[in-house]
């Protein structure tokens, strides 16, 4: 998610650094059809095996596929699009509980996609956004102009610490760290502070889905931007992945527990049977590859488990809230809350706009994200609506009905998106992309040193790896 693209984009060209330096038709087997596969313990044996039926393993499929590869994708859950993922249980709303926006519609790949295929986008106005102080006041535009000039300049700051830090080769601190050091000597008023905290949690660490203690001073904004603003796709992101779907061999409910390999080939062992093929692409979240749940015979290379170590998987969660009626401003695209307690609520973005349906989307990140996946769902809710009775009133309506994530603990996935840490670095990402004896190839979000933590780059991986089998 990339809530505070309002700001961010403005100052991300000044920090950056080392930068710049569906199923209709396909062959997706239902449960039930699994259920027979199964009982068989049959082996499918293709070219390929695909493990993933995210969008970068659709994109690799559908890539090797349309060039007369024999592909099968083996996918655990018992849906297509692992972080793509739209609900379509509340009628007429088709909810996007993983990836809402095209991040970049210029020469982005998925825009490409989503015209071809005649799917509706929106664009998001980050300009249009209200802010709230932590007592519930509405803050003005020349007031919240003065936060966003402050945090450039911060920013600016940082970046010329950093300089300072790399050019005496100092060991990689964490972003936090770095903020430390720049407010040692200058003192905040705790009015300051809440707005500082406000603007570090909506635009750093809701857009790397993690805290800035987790964040590498060094590289934590390596990555790179797509240009002409975000959009998002009001009938819901899973439109994609259907249509990359089509005509593809997809095997729902097939968790894949261990991938040997050897001169001979690829096996790759389910729940429900083993299945052979020349060569794999594996598109595992990096929260599974870090959970070390599927086991690699021989092991994958140690500098690839080096790297698979070193780099971050964080958390952003989602709560959709539905009322009777609309009680906050129709017109804004984003609703944001300094909050006392940094990380809490900060954003939320105002679904009516694009729907017409009076629903509200909260966002939480890092660890207060993770930290609400302990509680239950009405715990939740009840601290999303103490914010919102701050700021609307007591006489507010409660929800009507809600939608909460816990991605973090989904065990497909074990996290969010990835992001990179002290001592981590952008490289990380192309080691955990080599392939290992031509025979096992890596794609996902994880893998794309450019783009990580988006819907394009994950696409990109997958394309790229199924050149790089169709090269050979
Ligand atoms: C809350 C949230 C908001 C986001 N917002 C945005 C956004 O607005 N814009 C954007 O560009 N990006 C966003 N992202 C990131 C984006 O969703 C991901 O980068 C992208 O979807 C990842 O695709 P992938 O194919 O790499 O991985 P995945 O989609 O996770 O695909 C991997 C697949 O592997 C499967 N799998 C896992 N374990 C096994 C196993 N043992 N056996 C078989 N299969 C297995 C999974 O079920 C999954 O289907 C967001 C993500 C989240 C969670």
């Amino acid at each position: 998610m990339r809530v505070s693209r309002r700001i961010f984009l403005a100052i991300k060209s000044l920090v950056s650094f080392y930068t710049k330096t569906l199923l209709g038709s396909s062959k997706v087997l239902a449960s039930s059809e699994a259920n027979i596969a199964s009982k068989k313990r049959m082996i499918a044996t293709a070219e390929v095996i695909v493990i993933g039926a995210g969008i970068a393993g659709l994109s690799a499929a559908s890539n090797l596929q349309k060039q007369g590869k024999k592909v099968v994708i083996l996918e655990a859950r018992e849906r297509i699009g692992g972080r793509i993922w739209t609900d379509h249980s509340w009628n007429n709303l088709s909810l996007d509980l993983g990836a809402t926006w095209i991040h970049g519609i210029k020469n982005n790949p998925i825009t490409e996609l989503v015209q071809n295929f005649n799917i509706k986008t929106t664009p998001t106005n980050y300009d249009s956004h209200l802010l709230y102080g932590e007592e519930g006041n509405l803050l003005t535009d020349a007031q919240q102009d003065k936060i966003d000039t402050r945090f450039e300049k911060l920013l600016n700051s940082i970046n010329n610490y950093r300089s300072k830090l790399a050019k005496s080769e100092s060991e990689d601190i964490s972003l936090e760290q770095a903020f430390g050091m720049l407010f040692a000597t200058r003192k905040l008023s705790v009015k300051e502070s809440l707005e500082l905290n406000y603007t570090i949690n909506s635009v750093i660490e809701h857009e790397y889905a993690t805290d800035i203690s987790d964040l590498s001073l060094y590289n934590w904004d390596q990555d790179d931007e797509l240009n002409g603003g975000d959009a998002l796709l009001p009938d819901g992101y899973d439109q994609v992945t259907k249509v990359l779907a089509e005509g593809l061999d997809i095997r729902l409910n097939h968790v894949v527990q261990r991938v040997e390999y050897s001169s001979r080939g690829v096996r790759v062992i389910t729940n429900h049977g083993t299945h052979e093929a020349e060569q794999a692409i594996i598109t595992l979240p990096l929260g599974v590859l870090k959970k070390d749940v599927i086991e690699f015979s021989p092991p994958l290379p140690e500098r690839k488990q080096a790297a698979i170590k070193r780099l971050g998987m964080g958390v952003l969660n989602k709560v959709y809230l539905r009322f009777s009626e609309v009680f906050w401003d129709k017109d804004s695209d984003m609703l944001g809350f300094i909050s006392e307690n940094k990380g809490k609520w900060s954003e939320f973005l105002n679904i009516y706009k694009y729907t017409n349906k009076s629903v509200l989307l909260g966002f939480n990140a890092g660890k207060y994200g993770l930290e609400t996946e302990r509680l239950t769902d009405k715990e939740i809710v009840e601290a999303a609506m103490t914010v919102l009775r701050k700021i609307y009133s007591n006489s507010i309506p409660n929800p009507e009905a809600w939608l909460i994530t816990r991605w973090g603990n989904d065990p497909f996935t074990y996290g969010s998106y990835s992001h990179i840490p002290p001592n981590a670095s952008g490289k990380d990402y192309d080691i955990l992309a080599e392939p290992v004896n031509n025979q096992l190839f890596f794609a996902g979000e994880a893998t794309s040193r450019k783009y990580p933590g988006t819907v394009h780059g994950a696409l990109l991986s997958g394309q790229r790896e199924a050149k790089r089998i169709l090269r050979n």
